[in-house]
């Protein structure tokens, strides 16, 4: 028997962290170096399956309003998950997204979902500090994916358990 559920999912995090790369990588198995930034639609439907259950993701992309406090209610409104973005090679991206998460907690119903990612892991270079990053997640209560929408690397794994954590309600 399959079971179908659908939920709306945000992402969030700093401009060029990879967060359209990661839909990308999810809804078609694609790559592209030249990502644009502007997208016509607000969101993409994507689904898939864990275990018995079909899930559909509604997933909401940003392009251009990724600065602090510009994304409208209507873009939190009735959102199960979160995924919060940042670049491994960006210290920049890392605080932004530790804002991201008290923005998604006071502007989101309390029982939303996040799922904290460090994408371009792809990179040679992984500047962010990793114990910053340890007592960041565990201070919050975080779950945490590293991942590479260029690789493909915890794409998959990142949209799942994002999944997983939404269906247990
Ligand atoms: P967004 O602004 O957060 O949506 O970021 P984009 O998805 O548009 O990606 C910004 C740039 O980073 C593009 O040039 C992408 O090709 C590149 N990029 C995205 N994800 C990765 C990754 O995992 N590894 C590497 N090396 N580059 C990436
Ligand atoms: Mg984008």
């Amino acid at each position: 028997e399959n079971f179908v559920l659908k939920f709306k999912v945000v992402l969030l995090g700093s401009s060029a962290v990879g967060k359209s790369s990661l839909v990308l990588r999810l809804c078609d198995n694609k790559f592209s170096e030249t990502k644009e930034s502007t997208i016509g639609a607000a969101f993409q439907n994507c689904s898939l399956d864990v275990g018995d259950t079909k899930v559909k993701l509604q997933i909401w992309d940003t392009a251009g309003q990724e600065r602090y406090n510009s994304l409208t209610s209507m873009y939190y409104r009735g959102a199960k998950g979160a995924i919060i973005v940042f670049d491994c090679s960006n210290n920049d991206s890392f605080i932004s997204a530790q804002n991201w998460v008290d923005e998604i907690r006071s502007k989101s119903s309390s029982n939303v979902k996040i799922i904290f990612v460090v994408n371009k892991t792809d990179l040679p270079q992984f500047k962010v500090d990793r114990e910053e990053i340890e007592k960041f997640v565990n201070k919050n209560n975080l779950i945490f994916i590293e991942t590479s929408a260029k690789t493909g690397l915890g794409v998959l794994e990142l949209f799942s358990d994002l999944a997983i954590e939404m269906s247990e309600e």
